[in-house]
């Protein structure tokens, strides 16, 4: 088979969940047909939903905004306008890791290529490998450290295959800790071993670009199905709310917990080296909908040192917004985005020593009518701002006696 997924007219409206019913129909609508593509479910009256529409259903949609009085925004008429506009952004994928940068998206290969570049021209970088993903490729990642005796920070990305601005700002990142002068990142890097993972979805981020721009999943064959979303792969409240049994969902938990690799890889990294490597802080770095969200997304719970990720959270998304502007929200999963079990960022909070741990959905925000497909010009600035975030929530980290050494 030729060519790739297209979305020509594919339209992405968003609802107004205001009565029960609203509620039951979304629900109902989502189980039945896969023309609606849901981001998030249907919950509860009160509730805010995006939805892309298949070009055949338009006029069915229409029918029943009108039928059932739904108050109703068209974001875009044309998802594929937008992939195809992204396209020109996108480097070919035999370009060299000399012409890596910010401004334009890049495939696997160069992203590997960079990461080699890294190691081999510094001497304070390693490499690390977690294992192979379910097609084999390697789940690669680096570590940067410069001193003896720091507190480890491990950061992942792009555990959702098509959230490309993951990748992005996880290398930049990267970057900025090996190159920048800047005191406040040198500081950075100088005082904490950083444990990096650009591409944990390897498989999935391929897919991304040679099949289908908007897959989410690995790509692990399920009965007719394919793919695992993997932040709902992990074991903590497995198979629970905001997760999905049905093999063909977006976020289908997997068979059982830690059924996939790559999820796996991630459990067995921090079961070797959280102690040994004294990681005290996680992130993982997803789109869109610009939040800092710290544990849990399954209970309302609060955890421990709840009003101490409050108050790193909010230093954090003063720095974002000291920027370039943008409003990011902070608080628990739970309360922020929607509730969602088996994540990597509840799994590390709750089955090691590893107080401080963040989710970022990074651009755009969550009535963005580009979904995904943030434009190119907008990688760097994301870029800086949660460099910015990192300085500032670290800091604070210190500040509350976090990373204080034994
Ligand atoms: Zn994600």
């Amino acid at each position: 088979m030729e060519g790739k997924a297209r979305y020509d007219n594919y339209r992405l409206i968003r609802v107004a969940l205001k009565t029960d019913e609203h509620v039951k129909l979304f629900q109902e609508l989502e189980a039945e047909s896969d023309s609606y593509t849901f981001y998030g479910h249907a919950r509860c009256v009160g509730q805010n939903l995006t939805i892309m529409v298949a070009a055949h259903k338009l006029y069915e949609l229409d029918d029943l905004i009108e039928r059932y009085k739904i108050e109703c925004t068209v974001l875009e008429t044309n998802i594929q306008r937008l992939i195809d506009e992204e396209e020109a952004t996108i480097k070919p994928k035999d370009t060299p890791a000399s012409e890596f940068d910010w401004d334009h998206y890049f495939h696997l290969e160069t992203i590997f290529a960079w990461l080699d570049k890294q190691i081999a021209e510094n001497d304070f970088v390693e490499t690390l490998h977690l294992g192979l993903t379910y097609e084999g490729l390697p789940i690669r990642g680096l570590k940067i450290s410069k001193q003896k005796g720091n507190t480890g920070i491990f950061i992942d990305a792009c555990i959702h295959a098509r959230e490309w601005i993951a990748p992005a700002v996880a290398t930049y990142l990267i970057d900025q800790l090996i190159h920048s002068k800047d005191l406040a990142v040198v500081d950075l890097a100088t005082n904490f071993d950083w444990y990096f993972v650009p591409v944990l979805n390897a498989d999935g981020y391929k897919y991304t670009f040679e099949k289908d721009r908007l897959w989410r999943k690995n790509t692990k064959p399920y009965g007719r199905s394919r793919g695992c979303d993997l932040n709902r792969n992990f074991d903590v409240d497995f198979g629970g709310i905001g997760a999905s049994m049905d093999k063909a969902s977006y976020d289908f938990c997997g068979s059982h917990a830690f059924s996939e690799p790559e999820a796996a890889a991630i459990k067995k990294f921090f079961d070797d080296n959280a102690v040994k490597c004294n990681i005290k802080t996680y992130y993982t770095l997803h789109s869109f909908s610009q939040l800092y969200m710290s544990p849990f997304g399954w209970t309302k719970e609060p955890v421990k040192n709840y009003d101490d990720l409050k108050k790193i959270g909010e230093k954090a998304i003063e720095a974002i917004k000291n920027t370039h502007g943008k409003i990011y929200k902070t608080g628990s999963a739970i309360e922020t985005i929607y509730p969602s079990s088996g994540s990597s960022r509840d799994y590390v909070y709750t089955n090691y020593d590893v107080p401080i741990v963040f989710t970022i959905e990074l651009r755009g925000p969550p009535d963005t009518p580009a979904l995904f497909v943030l434009p190119a010009a907008e990688i760097k600035p994301t870029c800086e701002e949660i460099l910015n975030s990192f300085i500032a929530a670290l800091n604070e980290a210190r500040n509350l006696g976090y990373y204080k050494r034994e």
